[in-house]
């Protein structure tokens, strides 16, 4: 099969010409031809000038010329950071990107030309290199975090939030779904403030309108027809949206929502987001909507000041929330935090005290959850067949850290098969099944 082929046209200044070349030079690693003339070339780029009036002039004269001899164009440059202009004038293009927008543009490209691949000579599969098993991958939606947890020193290693635009992400996703990939995990240091960066910046996605916001990116995964399933989302008021979109099927009904205590005094110490929100009342709300919802969380035990009325209240926060799946550190000074200089740090062995009878407390709660659902038919994945018989996860599990289900004997099913179980019996981690 022949090389897809790009034509490009590059104007303005020096600026524009160095990003047409960094395009150019990514698009030809890819694998593409750039194409000298409009008529071999199966999609044309753009990219703009829009300096002055006279520069716009030319750049939507060029994009005029590309649509009348080509068809298929896509825009880029200065020019695209006013596409309400361009789209009015030529409403047929495909896409229009701003200026310094490479990956905006290549993910363009992929979309309306996908890249050659050819076995034969290429290293990389396109959904690129995953560490993970074929059958599951993360997705990383967004990199830097605009929380200042005092415990934490992420912000000051990666920076502020900094989410990938919706179409991009979306894209990845699907091709990640097209190699074989039967569930997702997104992955971010706070899913649900995914977009607030980029003003929750509209995308074009497969001739849809889609926001860069937590919420329509649930909504188009939901669409992919694998499961997906959410990590690291905060308790802000908008993830009450998602929760029907769990019961519907189209994500997977689990949410895991780090919420690292329950006393507002300490909340506020740690300087968590949403912090106020009573979660109690939402963690109801969500079961009313919502009633097989698996909620998994993190906690510390322990943190600087942490008063023994305090950690009660954290115990009784875990009887009311009845949470399926929860870990717990005692709080351990990480160089460089803020939470180190606060007053009254909790002295070792009281923090591992602490953290014992959190963990004693909780499983038993895990354990009683999970004998509720014994008799159950559910389906499960598939993450491993050997001598004794198929090691799945059920949509309670995410892997690596929540439990597994046994299914004794299946040694014929394969891994990524989805099957349907009978649930018969359950610790307070892990659960066993039989086939249906
Ligand atoms: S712990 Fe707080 S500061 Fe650290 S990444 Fe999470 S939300 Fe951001």
């Amino acid at each position: 099969m022949s090389a897809p082929h790009i034509g490009f046209i590059s104007l303005g200044c020096p600026k524009a010409l160095v990003d047409s070349e960094r395009i150019l030079t990514s698009l030809r690693r890819e694998g593409y031809q750039i194409s000298p003339s409009y008529d071999n070339a199966d999609l044309v780029v753009v990219n703009t000038c829009g300096f002055i009036d006279a520069a716009v002039e030319e750049s939507l004269d060029s994009i005029g010329e590309a649509l009348a001899k080509n068809g298929r164009v896509i825009v880029t440059g200065c020019l695209g950071a006013r596409e309400d202009e361009i789209l009015a004038r030529h409403p047929q293009v495909l896409k229009v990107t701003g200026a310094h927008a490479f990956d905006e543009v290549l993910s363009a490209v992929h979309e309306h030309l996908p890249p050659p691949h050819q076995p034969f000579f290429d290293l990389l599969p396109p959904q690129g290199i995953k560490l993970t098993p074929d059958h599951y991958a993360y997705l990383k939606i967004s990199e830097g975090c605009n929380h200042r947890c005092t415990f934490c020193i992420i912000p000051s290693m990666r920076g502020d939030l900094f989410s990938r635009p919706i179409d991009e992400v979306m894209l990845e996703a699907e091709n990640l779904a097209k190699a074989g990939v039967k569930e997702l995990l997104v992955v971010s240091q706070d899913t649900s403030a995914y977009g607030l960066d980029l003003k929750y910046a509209p995308r074009d996605w497969r001739g849809n309108s889609v926001k860069t916001h937590f919420y329509d990116l649930a909504n188009a995964l939901g669409d992919l027809d694998i499961w997906v399933r959410m990590h690291y989302v905060y308790p802000y008021p908008h993830v009450d949206n998602v929760i029907p979109l769990m019961a519907e099927g189209k994500i997977l009904p689990y949410l895991d929502i780090p919420f690292q205590h329950a006393n507002s005094r300490i909340l506020k110490a740690m300087k968590r987001p949403a912090a106020t929100e009573n979660n109690l009342t939402r963690i109801k709300a969500w079961r009313e909507i919502c009633p097989d919802i698996t909620l998994r969380s993190t906690f510390i035990a322990g943190f600087p000041g942490e008063t023994e009325s305090e950690f009660d209240e954290l115990l009784d926060f875990l009887s009311e929330a009845q949470l399926d799946r929860v870990g717990c550190f005692a709080y351990s000074p990480v160089n460089g935090a803020a939470a180190n200089d606060l007053p009254n740090q909790v002295p070792e062995d009281i923090k591992q005290e602490r953290l014992a009878r959190f963990m004693a407390h909780q499983s038993k709660i895990s354990a009683e959850r999970l004998q509720k659902r014994i008799g159950r038919i559910e389906t499960v994945l598939i993450d491993e067949v050997v001598a004794e018989g198929a090691v799945a996860r059920s949509k309670a599990d995410a892997p690596e850290i929540d439990g597994q289900v046994f299914i004794d004997g299946a040694v014929h099913l394969h891994v990524g098969d989805f099957v349907q179980v009978e649930l018969e019996d359950a610790d307070e981690y892990d659960m066993w099944a039989r086939l249906v």
